[in-house]
């Protein structure tokens, strides 16, 4: 996929699959909403019209297309957000510890979701790494510096451990 051309900041996230609504009697282009509701999970979006030729009501389905979410990378190299990346990494982090992959899915999708409801298309591999972070404290402390670790990318044993301290300090 080529996404140079792409800038960081306010883009175009959706737009609309038919391009012209003709009405389904006469062929009329022009029609006014009468009603809208969301539809299929608010991916879709119903509407009732009224042709403004021949009056007749009609409905269309419009989908939201979304454009792929991006993921920065430290070094600055894009790809696209990849769930399964996300949860192997938390896989790592939880080896031996007793957290169901269940769980580790849920927080992927919590996450996913998330990142799709912003403006923004572009998203750091940081701010990911913050948002697992939050929620992998709450489940494993063990899996969260673990994951911290390789995360924050602490230079020495010294950061790891006050990480470690700090999330003792805490617990009290
Ligand atoms: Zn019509």
């Amino acid at each position: 996929m080529n996404i140079s051309g792409w800038k960081s900041g306010k883009i175009i996230i959706w737009k609309r699959t038919e391009t012209t609504m003709k009405c389904p009697f006469c062929g009329y282009t022009e029609s006014k909403v009468i009603d809208s509701r969301p539809a299929d999970g608010f991916t879709t979006i119903r509407r009732r019209r009224e042709c403004l030729s021949c009056q007749k009501r009609f409905t269309t389905y419009e989908t939201i297309e979304r454009m792929p979410l991006i993921v920065v990378k430290r070094d600055g190299f894009r790809q696209s957000f990849d769930r399964v990346k996300l949860i192997n990494g938390m896989v790592r982090a939880c080896e031996k510890r007793p957290v169901p992959l269940e769980k580790l899915e849920a927080i992927a999708d919590e996450i996913e979701q998330e990142l799709q409801g912003k403006l923004e298309r572009e998203v750091s591999t940081v701010e990911i790494g913050e948002m697992v972070m939050k929620r992998l404290k709450e489940v494993d402390e063990v899996a969260y510096v673990r994951f911290a670790s390789v995360y924050r990318s602490f230079k020495d044993i010294n950061t790891f451990m006050d990480e470690l301290s700090k999330l003792l300090t805490e617990q009290k």
